[in-house]
């Protein structure tokens, strides 16, 4: 018989149906006279519910349905006697794909907390909360492309392995095929590289973003999604060492428009899983996050504050609260420092623009006072920067004399100078952590535990 999944199992027309459902159990309870079994097949976050008429069923039969194990079943779906749910199924035929020992299954009991389960990675998807962030972060992941090609974008697949290795992101995984055990010596000692597999030093990408301007300049409008590696020994809850980013880059946008893209975008992100993944939302928020659905509502219906550098650190020393970093004009600002503008000062997200040249990268277009850049920072509520982009300096003099003035070698930078030198255009884009968007909608406090298989510093399993 062909199967059901769960969450199809409720459709009004399959009631008074034979039906056959296949997945894990939750529980077992009951008497000798009738036991229940609540099974979940990882389509939705709700579980059927399955009487066994222990007439009909013998104890030696139930007895290996144990939370963990696996199940086949067909039976009658009726309308429910139980509170609670609209649909049970009347057992009829039983078969057990695979047992889950009481002793050793480590998710036997409920109740679990995140740092147990951090422990147990290889198996927290079959918990009810990681299953409801697992399908949130997919709800998010379709969104983003529905969103981008609806509107025209290209999705751009930029390397994760690069040679480039000034984009100053973040420090960078090196990737070598060298016997690391026997490293290959130049007559000055350095390394000989013309032995590594790619004849030279070779990174795992901090960004697409450079390769991306690439394709925008050619395309129009792209946007990369894909895994970025930064090896920053920054143990946050906010840091991962291998995450997901989206960067979209657009030819013919100013900062303006670019404000504009992000501020849509990561609302319609959010408007969407409200709407599509409303389930595993309302579970979470009840578990974890009272507020959450009501912080989500109100990010979609309220304007972003748009706000200069300037202004903001001219709040903050204003403000006359007392933070832990320091704050004046010309520091990096810290989360601290961006959760108090959101969170306190003018409780809605604010996108922060113009930022010391010094603090940012350096092809960003530089503003006429000498000083600032065209950069923004969207900031949001719990999370602190959310996304970082900016208008790209489109002047080849102006971007060759901040290259040289880093100390940026040519030889790494002569094919992105080209983008400038044939046919060059104003274009903006930006990067969106996909795991800071998901903690904000999944309202986790750990971005540990919204990306499936976490790396962090001393951390990489399997
Ligand atoms: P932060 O200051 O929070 O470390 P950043 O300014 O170094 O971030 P960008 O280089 O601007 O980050 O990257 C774009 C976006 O990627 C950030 O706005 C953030 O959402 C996300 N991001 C950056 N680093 C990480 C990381 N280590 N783990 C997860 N997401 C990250
Ligand atoms: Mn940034």
């Amino acid at each position: 018989m062909k199967r059901t999944k769960i969450s199809e199992i409720w459709s009004p027309e399959l009631l008074g149906q034979k039906v056959c459902v296949k997945g894990w159990v939750r529980t077992r309870r009951g008497n000798k006279h009738v036991q229940f079994v609540a099974l979940n097949d990882g389509s939705t976050i709700k579980n059927i519910q399955i009487v066994f008429d222990m007439e009909k069923f013998s104890e030696d039969d139930l007895k290996p349905i144990t939370t963990g194990s696996s199940l086949h079943v067909e039976g009658l779906l009726v309308e429910s006697q139980g509170k609670g749910q609209t649909a049970e199924i009347q057992a009829e035929t039983l078969e057990i794909y695979g047992t889950a020992d009481v002793n050793d299954y480590p998710l036997q009991k409920k109740g679990h907390t995140l740092e147990f389960l951090r422990e147990k990675a290889h198996l927290r998807p079959r918990t009810n909360t990681f299953g409801a962030i697992l399908r949130i972060r997919h709800t998010l992941a379709f969104a983003i492309h529905k969103f981008f090609n609806d509107r025209g974008f290209f999705y751009l697949n930029t390397p994760l392995i690069t040679s480039s290795d000034c984009e100053g992101a973040g420090a960078m995984f090196q990737v070598t095929t060298l016997d690391l055990n026997n490293v290959p010596k130049c007559e000055d000692g350095k390394v000989d590289y013309s032995q590594d597999f790619f004849g030279k030093p070779a990174s795992l990408t901090v960004s697409g973003q450079l390769e991306g301007e690439l394709g925008a300049t050619a395309l129009g409008a792209i946007y990369t999604f894909g895994p970025t590696f930064r090896a920053e020994n920054s143990n946050t809850p906010r840091h991962l060492a291998e995450f997901w980013m989206i960067e979209p880059e657009v030819a013919f946008n100013d900062i303006t428009d670019n404000m504009q893209l992000a501020e849509d975008f990561i609302k319609y992100c959010i408007s969407y899983a409200l709407e599509h993944a409303a389930d595993d939302i309302e579970f979470l928020a009840k578990m974890y996050d009272e507020e959450l659905i009501d912080r989500l509502k109100s990010v979609v219906s309220h304007d972003f504050v748009r706000l200069t550098y300037t202004e903001g650190v001219r709040i903050l020393e204003e403000s006359g609260h007392k933070f832990e970093f320091p704050v004046y004009w010309g520091a990096d600002l810290q989360s601290e420092h961006e959760r108090f503008l959101v969170e306190e000062h003018f409780k809605r997200p604010v996108i922060l623009t113009d930022y010391p040249k010094e603090i940012k990268a350096f092809y960003m277009k530089q503003n006429d006072d000498g000083k600032t850049v065209r950069a923004m920072d969207v900031l949001f509520p719990k999370i602190g920067e959310i996304i970082g982009g900016s208008e790209r300096e489109e002047s080849y003099d102006k971007l060759l004399a901040r290259i040289n003035e880093l100390g940026i070698p040519m030889k790494d930078m002569w094919w992105y100078l080209d983008t400038r030198r044939f046919g060059t255009v104003p274009h903006s884009g930006f990067g969106l952590g996909f795991e800071r968007l998901v903690l904000f909608v999944t309202g986790m406090t750990n971005i540990r535990d919204v990306i499936p298989f976490p790396r962090t510093p001393n951390n990489c399993e399997f």
